[in-house]
């Protein structure tokens, strides 16, 4: 199952945004990081979090694990 996002939300900062899944029991947190490095290149990087633990950062998208619910 994909996740279902929320919009984006840009952080005070403006170095990353993030959108939460909306499905029931799944509610990840995908936090899209981008700033430059002491080089001068930008870095993109993804995080996700459920509640405040981090989950994984980089990679692949964790799987949505939404609830099931009956129709
Ligand atoms: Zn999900």
């Amino acid at each position: 199952m994909k996740h279902k996002w929320s919009e984006k939300i840009g952080s005070d900062e403006g170095h990353s945004s993030r959108k939460v899944c909306t499905r029931d029991g799944c509610e990840i947190v995908c936090v899209s990081r981008h700033e430059l490095n002491e080089r001068g290149f930008q870095q993109h990087w993804k995080e996700w979090f459920r509640g405040t633990e981090l989950i994984q950062r980089g990679g692949n998208t964790p799987v949505c694990e939404a609830v099931e619910v009956p129709a």
